[in-house]
């Protein structure tokens, strides 16, 4: 039933557009850590797979965090003396820094530039800032703009509010053949931002979809959560059944045209960590294995030490190596639907990978079985060499992960090989895979 996971699916090779076009979709949506924004995007993943909307209210203590107030926004700008909209939350929702408190005043230019952020490096661009945890209001814009304003009063409106309601997140489960999970997060709160992470959010929908079609072995479940403070509720919540969490995915940063870094779990030989750098070396594409950073995004939490989990993050470029990072410069023309669906196909091969392992005993491990008297010579999807490999190594301690880490073959050859040595009888399976 695992050799399913990397059966070609019937996505075609328009994944890539489909997931562009989701995005393109949320792309508009003023998310933030709480709030309608969150909600509605939430809803519209309904409308792709049966996710569960969960809702936590404000003031619910989470391990050493509270959850927030709820943030809900309607409109917010600046006025000069002329009357015009300066900057107006209806151009873009990054103009206002994200989680202002409700503010109506009129303030001379030197008051409000002390609330006005911009990015001179880069002067057209506006940066995405938020202010989660302090009380305070402000807008961003270009600083272009910025040395633009004249002297004078300024009237500013945030008809927002801040208050007592509730954090949401999406979750989905999708049950395989044993409870064993494997964990896909991404983080949904991000405003009008394309790499960050409205792409890790449509190929989290297209690979739960896919999976949803599929026989798997392990079960799977997907959250689409608030960045930090939606890991930290979901762990808190559901602690008693994170030790079923065989492996998982952070899945962040993944439209971009840079090559693909996978960031090991805390623990570092996962079965996710090792089939992921078997996926990209078998890819023979360049890519990046890199160690455990406790910064970053939710793998932080994942990988606290109270919880250790074997979650990993897969990413293209990591965030702070591109300068379009948090700026409306991550617009959808930033992601690529080639890489979208290029992280996706990755993605699909390592949780294969992990569908696919098993434990195998030779039958005729006094010296060598005759292959050729058993028609295994020459067979297309198993060279010679995975074939001895396989048999040498299958002595019932060593996994086909392991095989393939060792013999250098590529794994799908490593799984052929273990599949008709033993539809010859010279292997038995010894026990279920394991991550
Ligand atoms: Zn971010």
């Amino acid at each position: 039933m695992g050799r399913h996971g990397t059966r070609s699916s019937a996505d075609g090779p328009d994944i890539g557009r489909q997931i562009h076009q989701l995005m393109a979709e949320l792309f508009p949506i003023c998310r933030s850590i709480t709030g309608e924004g969150f909600r509605q995007t939430l809803r519209i993943l309904q409308r792709h797979l049966p996710l569960e909307i969960h809702e936590v209210p404000s003031g619910t203590r989470v391990f050493d965090w509270t959850v927030p107030r709820e943030w809900n926004i309607r409109d917010a700008y600046v006025k000069n003396a002329r009357g015009e909209k300066i900057i107006d939350f209806q151009e873009s929702n990054l103009h206002i820094l994200n989680y202002s408190v409700p503010f109506r005043g009129v303030l001379p230019l030197a008051e409000l530039k002390k609330h006005l952020f911009t990015l001179p490096e880069h002067p057209e661009w506006i940066p995405y800032r938020t202010s989660y945890y302090r009380e305070t209001w402000g807008f961003c814009l270009s600083h272009r703009r910025l040395l633009a304003l004249e002297e004078g009063q300024y009237e500013v409106v945030i008809d927002a509010s801040l208050e007592a309601g509730s954090l949401t997140y999406g979750e989905l489960y999708l049950r395989g053949g044993t409870e064993e999970e494997i964990l896909i997060s991404t983080h949904a709160c991000h405003p009008s931002l394309a790499n960050d992470n409205l792409s890790g959010i449509g190929v989290a929908v297209m690979l739960a979809k896919h999976l949803s079609s599929i026989p798997t072995r392990y079960s799977y479940r997907f959250l689409f959560i608030p960045g930090t403070i939606g890991a930290i509720t979901w762990l808190c919540l559901n602690e008693a059944s994170t030790p079923r969490i065989r492996g998982g995915l952070v899945l962040t940063g993944v439209g971009d045209r840079g090559p693909i870094t996978y960031k090991r779990s805390r623990r570092g030989d996962a079965g996710m960590d090792r089939a992921a750098a078997l996926v990209l070396r078998d890819s023979g594409q360049p890519g990046r294995v890199i160690d455990f950073h406790p910064y970053g995004y939710d793998e932080r939490q994942f990988c606290s030490p109270g919880f250790d989990l074997p979650v990993g993050r897969f990413s293209r470029t990591p965030h702070g190596e591109y300068p379009e990072y948090h700026t409306s410069a991550d617009s959808l023309d930033f992601v690529s639907p080639e890489c979208l669906a290029a992280s996706y196909e990755m993605i699909r091969k390592i949780l294969g990978v992990l569908e696919q392992d098993g434990l195998f005993i030779n039958q005729n491990p006094k010296c060598e079985p005759q292959l050729g008297s058993r028609g295994l010579y020459h067979s297309p999807g198993a060279p010679e060499m995975a074939l001895l490999w396989v048999l040498n190594l299958s002595d019932g301690r060593h996994s086909l992960i392991d095989i393939a880490e060792r013999s250098g073959v590529e794994f799908s050859a490593v799984r052929e090989a273990a599949d008709a040595l033993a539809a010859a009888g010279l292997l038995i399976e010894k026990e279920s895979r394991q991550a």
